[in-house]
């Protein structure tokens, strides 16, 4: 597994004391950037580097006495090039379909139906090798180079706050395709656009790049402070998956280094409720994200396939796949072929109907948010829980409220006090 190295870490400590925004941050505004490092990556003296915010989401910051002002971290920024058509010349009409993994191992220890391990272990039996997120140090995420099926586990499972990817890992893998080795990369959408960006069309031409249907990234700081809170400390936790498939799909589960196990579906974790149905936590661009709609930036895109015809329902997660350039639509052709995958095929409008994120959807922006992430980044997350917790429960009464008018109007249920 290759990672930064330990002397990259202390000078990346020292680095943190420089908090100088990127030229590229300094121009799109901290409320555009999505923290996916291609600015970092582009830099020729190697001048930025991520940091985390205060807030928890990472930033580009500039080591001055290095920055020449060439400005290649503005021209290689994925936001500002969204809507371009650069790079996208090998987009056709995407084959849609719903997957399964055959193994079901994987399939119960993935997020949805398993189809990233599948395309995976391919690559990884083929010499090649696979950069995806995995849990490093303090539950904090970060991108990880793989070229052995043996660490394939540790890149299974969506985690819902922001992986980081070092530069130097984005380098490493263009100069890996540009030699010829095939690399699959997984993330994303923004990191796999910035991806995209950096990496010259040699380079592309053995890359295979899966972007994930995102519905956003929430603090880390606010997670780590949610571990530490819920658990005493984060220190204390064994293992921990967003994705435990025991009750639910969605079920949360934690277990200690006493034995001790917590497991909560996650609509009723209180941070994951804050985070992921309320948005308190979410980093700004995810609420308009640019890359939310199609085409996609991926070979392949890979995602929950919410609203699943019940008839083709799998109690253990589905997942949606979308196949948008020749080199993705024979991978998956291939998949198939080994009978490592089921598929049935899909459409664009039966993806789409329940998944925001596949037609550009935008969310509004909670009144809380500004105040619940200022709480979190002066260390007070029990007072951004506690302050969301009424206005939460608020918001559920009245969404719930209106829905169930809404079914009534629709005249799928019967008005209070008519007979039927
Ligand atoms: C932050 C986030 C939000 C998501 N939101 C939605 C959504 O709203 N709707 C939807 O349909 N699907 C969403 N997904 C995708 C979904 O949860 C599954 O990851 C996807 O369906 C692939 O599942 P799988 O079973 O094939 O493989 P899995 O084994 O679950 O996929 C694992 C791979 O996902 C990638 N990954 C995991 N965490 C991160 C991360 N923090 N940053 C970058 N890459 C990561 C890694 O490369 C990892 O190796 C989201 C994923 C993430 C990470």
């Amino acid at each position: 597994m290759t990672e930064p190295s330990a002397t990259s870490d202390v000078k990346n400590r020292a680095f943190r004391q420089v908090t100088h925004p990127a030229p590229s941050l300094a121009h799109i505004g901290d409320d555009l950037c999505c923290g996916c490092s291609a600015c970092s990556c582009a830099c020729p003296k190697t001048a930025i580097r991520m940091v985390l915010n205060s807030e928890g989401f990472y930033r580009p910051s500039v080591d001055e006495s290095l920055c020449n002002n060439c400005m290649l971290c503005l021209k290689f920024c994925p936001v500002r090039a969204a809507g371009e058509d650069e790079g996208r010349g090998d987009m056709d009409e995407p084959d849609i379909c719903a997957a399964w993994s055959t193994d079901r191992e994987n399939h119960l220890s993935s997020s949805s139906g398993g189809v990233f391990s599948e395309l995976a272990k391919t690559v990884l039996e083929k010499k090649g090798l696979v950069c995806g997120c995995a849990w490093g140090e303090g539950w904090t995420p970060r991108h990880v180079l793989i070229d052995s099926p043996d660490d394939l586990a540790s890149l299974k499972g969506s985690k819902y706050i922001p992986s980081l990817v070092h530069a130097r890992l984005f380098r490493d893998i263009v100069d890996l395709a540009k030699r010829g080795s095939t690399v699959l990369f997984c993330g994303t959408p923004c990191q796999v656009a910035g991806l995209r960006l950096v990496a010259p069309p040699e380079a592309r031409a053995n890359m295979i790049l899966v972007d994930l249907v995102c519905h956003g990234v929430p603090s880390l700081t606010s997670f780590h402070a949610y571990l530490d809170h819920r658990f005493g400390s984060r220190d204390r936790i064994e293992s921990f998956s967003f994705r435990n498939k025991e009750l639910s799909v969605q079920t949360l589960c934690a277990v200690e280094r006493s034995g001790a196990r917590y497991l909560k579906n996650c609509g009723e974790d209180p941070w994951f409720r804050a985070a992921m149905v309320y948005h308190l936590y979410l980093q700004k661009i995810c609420f308009t994200c640019p890359f939310g709609s199609m085409p996609r930036p991926g070979d392949i895109t890979l995602g929950d396939f919410w609203g699943i015809p019940e008839i083709w329902h799998h109690q253990k997660g589905d997942s949606l796949v979308l196949a948008s350039t020749p080199k993705g639509k024979a991978l998956i052709r291939e998949l198939v072929g080994r009978r490592s995958l089921r598929v049935i095929p899909s459409d664009y409008t039966t993806a789409s109907k329940h998944i925001g994120r596949l037609r550009g959807a935008v969310y509004p922006v909670p009144r809380l948010r500004a105040r619940a992430l200022k709480l979190i980044a002066s260390g007070e997350y029990l007072r951004a829980d506690v302050c969301c917790r009424v206005p939460m429960r608020f918001y559920e009464r009245s969404a719930g409220f209106l829905n169930r008018r809404l079914e009534r109007l629709k005249g799928f249920l019967p008005a209070r006090g008519r007979t039927v």
